[in-house]
């Protein structure tokens, strides 16, 4: 991709099913100057990066209208306003077709009313054909075979064997199956703008000491804007005045409202409550913590799932497999084995007509963004269709503890110096260098040595050992701070601190050790509080039947099986440094399936990127989290985590669910059409109900219960 390249998203009416977006790619590989696309069958869109210099605008979309499709340029995502249907004109066509049926039903009963139903029927099949007949014959131009146009085959034929009610039906029931189905999808994309109408349109900006209303696209970082009482946060930053309490249940799913004050990070899309507030912005509108779920939602079709790409596969071959099949039905019998004409040819058409489905096509896709979309109001959010299934099909779940199976806010509990040593002087030299470190102990550290008013002396040289501690200098001394590990070579033979940490460490505390190259300075005992909905997250996992829950941690085997034993996990490894957690999800992989890996992120990403499936804790505000997790939770609630695996397994179950219906519905019509025991309308009805049936079907992952 060029520098001077341009990206457009278009908004392409009709383009309604897998067979559509073979077509759109035919026409983008036909232009020049075009880098990529991509199309979205679920939104609608079309996104394409163009090189302006070679290809104009109105190129690309009049290259789309030679499909038959209509291409506009999308400029505000969240103001696109649903047009009634008697605007539309298929819907208007839809109406006439259905209401020139039935009168001519009716006439057809009268005596004496001649040619006048036939008239009628003819006319229902002309207003209803007319769109269906423009893009297929088009595609048909462009070298694709459309389902539309396998349809009016199949009206055409239904007339030119003297059906005229078969065919006016036909086409009315395709029409009102595509109608239902684009209502169905269009349930689920609407899902997606419902998360884009939680953003404010504008701030309210203090600037040069007046206050000032700007559309949020014009606030840049570092402004002040104030949130008044009752209203949305319009962007994500730091409160720097005011205090109040804030729904967050739009980013986090949390329903407690989360107390706010002078430093606290506040969200785009989340309701201020009761105080008014300053903050500084942060990030600029496209990159707020919403609308990064927004996008996740968007681009869930981008990082497809292996039954996506199943699906999209399946409509490439399947559509000219059919049309093949039909000639073949309706040319060899009488051509070859000299059998009557015409009801081979109605057997051809029957066959052409049960397979004009896109129920497998549409299923998957809604599906998807159901769960996600359900994922993200519920504070999820998932990193595409590929996250979904991965997760679907988790067997073993590994926690990190620090900061994930515990609250990660440790405090230190005891001060043991050596010795000859100095209590505030340990201290004062472990927090010296934790100064350095982003650890949650080296947080508890620094915040006793303020407590006591130490100062924190300057260090230069400053080394973290993940996993393990850290080292720094001290006015040129080096210092290390951090586990028995590191401290191995001078604890040689039952030494007194050794006996003093596992004393600590059997309740549960971490052993922070200070000393220099040849001397243990001291131990600094630091409690970490288990998050109280632990236990009850843990039960609710293993009741939904996932196998060990494991425990993965750097600290000591005492720690960490006291730890375990009131989180109730089923198995606990201690002592690893983040290559031993790689290696423990590895193992974990290889005795029981896909593993996920749950974790705060600090210092647990190589195991979470090792895992099927990285689960992220707290991701609100992380923006490296969310970027790397395949599933972030905004919340540090681990409640949501049942309700997730829940959720991707029943996606995951719906999906098989849906394309095993399909595949049978196939498996069966197909057949039946063959040795000639269904006619065209019964054919076409069965196949219209069938995907009705599957897209609903999978609607219903919208409504999954959180919780
Ligand atoms: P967990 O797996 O519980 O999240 P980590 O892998 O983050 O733990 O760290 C493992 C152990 O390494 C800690 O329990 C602690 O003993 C030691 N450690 C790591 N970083 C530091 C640090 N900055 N200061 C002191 N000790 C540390
Ligand atoms: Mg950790």
């Amino acid at each position: 991709m060029g520098s001077q390249d341009e990206t457009i998203t278009l908004r392409v009416e009709g383009m309604d099913c897998a067979n559509e977006v073979a077509l759109i790619e035919k026409k983008m590989k036909g232009l020049e100057g075009i880098a990529s696309w991509r199309p979205d069958l679920m939104t609608q869109q079309l996104t394409v990066i163009f090189a302006p210099a070679a290809v104009k605008r109105e190129a690309i979309i009049k290259a789309i209208e030679q499909t038959g499709m209509k291409a506009s340029v999308v400029l505000d995502r969240a103001s696109q306003q649903s047009v009634p249907w008697w605007k539309q004109a298929q819907m208007v066509c839809l109406a006439a077709c259905g209401l020139l049926f039935a009168v001519a039903f009716v006439l057809e009963k009268v005596p004496g009313t001649g040619v006048m139903p036939k008239i009628l029927y003819a006319a229902a099949v002309a207003v209803g054909a007319y769109y269906p007949a423009r893009m297929g014959v088009r595609a048909l131009l462009t070298g694709v075979l459309n389902i539309r146009l396998l349809m009016v085959c199949g009206a055409a034929g239904a007339i030119a064997l003297g059906h005229w009610e078969e065919a006016a039906m036909l086409v009315f029931i395709y029409s009102l199956g595509d109608v239902l189905e684009a209502y169905a999808v269009g349930k689920a994309r609407r899902s997606i703008r419902a998360l884009m109408e939680l953003v404010p349109k504008e701030a309210l900006l203090r600037r040069d000491g007046q206050e000032i209303l700007a559309p949020v696209e014009s606030v840049h970082l570092g402004d002040t804007i104030i949130v008044r009482p009752g209203e949305k946060v319009p962007l994500d930053g730091v409160v720097s005045a005011g205090g109040s309490t804030v729904d967050q249940s739009s980013i986090t799913g949390e329903s407690l409202p989360a107390a706010k004050g002078v430093g606290d990070q506040v969200f785009a899309g989340t309701i201020n409550q009761r105080g008014a507030l300053d903050v500084r912005v942060t990030h600029l509108a496209e990159d707020t913590t919403l609308a990064r779920i927004i996008h996740s939602v968007e681009e869930a079709q981008a990082r497809k799932s292996s039954y996506q790409r199943f699906g999209e596969r399946f409509g490439k071959y399947y559509t000219p497999a059919m049309f093949l099949l039909a000639i073949l039905v309706t040319v060899v019998p009488p051509v070859f084995l000299g059998q009557p004409f015409s009801p081979w040819f109605y057997r051809g058409l029957v066959l052409l007509v049960v397979s004009c489905s896109c129920g497998l096509a549409l299923s998957v896709p809604v599906a998807v963004v159901a769960a996600v979309a359900n994922a993200a109001r519920h504070g999820v959010l998932y990193k595409g269709g590929a996250s979904l299934e991965a997760a679907g099909k988790v067997r073993v779940l590994a926690f990190d503890k620090t900061g994930t199976l515990t609250l990660g806010q440790p405090v230190v509990t005891d001060l043991l110096p050596a010795d000859s040593a100095d209590g505030r002087e340990v201290l004062s030299i472990a927090a010296a260098v934790e100064s350095r470190s982003e650890h949650p102990l080296a947080e508890a550290v620094l915040r006793r040595a303020r407590e006591e008013n130490l100062p924190i002396r300057p260090v230069t040289d400053f080394e973290a050992m993940p996993g393990s501690g850290a080292r720094a200098k001290i006015d040129g001394v080096s210092y290390t701070v951090g586990n028995l590990r590191l401290f191995e070579h001078l604890l040689a033979g039952g030494s007194p601190t050794a006996e003093r940490v596992a004393a600590l460490e059997s309740e549960g505390k971490t052993t922070i050790l200070v000393g220099t190259d040849g001397r243990i300075l001291g131990i600094i005992a630091v409690a970490d509080q288990m998050r109280s909905e632990t236990p009850a997250a843990v039960k609710s996992l293993k009741a939904i039947g996932l196998g060990p829950i494991v425990m993965l941690t750097g600290d000591g085997e005492r720690t960490a099986k006291a730890v375990a034993g009131l989180s109730g996990v089923d198995e606990c490894r201690s002592g690893l440094l983040p290559e031993g957690k790689v290696q423990a999800v590895r193992e974990l992989r290889s005795r029981f399936g896909h593993v996920a890996m749950v974790g705060d992120g600090v210092n647990d990403a190589p195991a979470m990127a090792e895992a099927d499936v990285g689960i992220a804790m707290g991701a609100a505000g992380t923006d490296v989290a969310i970027e790397t997790a395949d599933i972030a939770l905004m919340s540090d609630d681990l409640r949501r985590l049942p309700y997730a695996l829940a959720l991707s397994r029943r996606a995951v179950n719906n999906i098989k669910q849906n394309i095993v219906a399909s595949l049978a519905i196939v498996a069966i019509l197909v057949p039946t059409a063959l040795v000639g025991w269904i006619g065209l309308v019964p054919g076409l009805l069965l196949n219209e109900i069938s995907a009705l049936i599957v897209i609903l079907n999978a609607l219903r992952l919208l409504n999954h219960k959180g919780g």
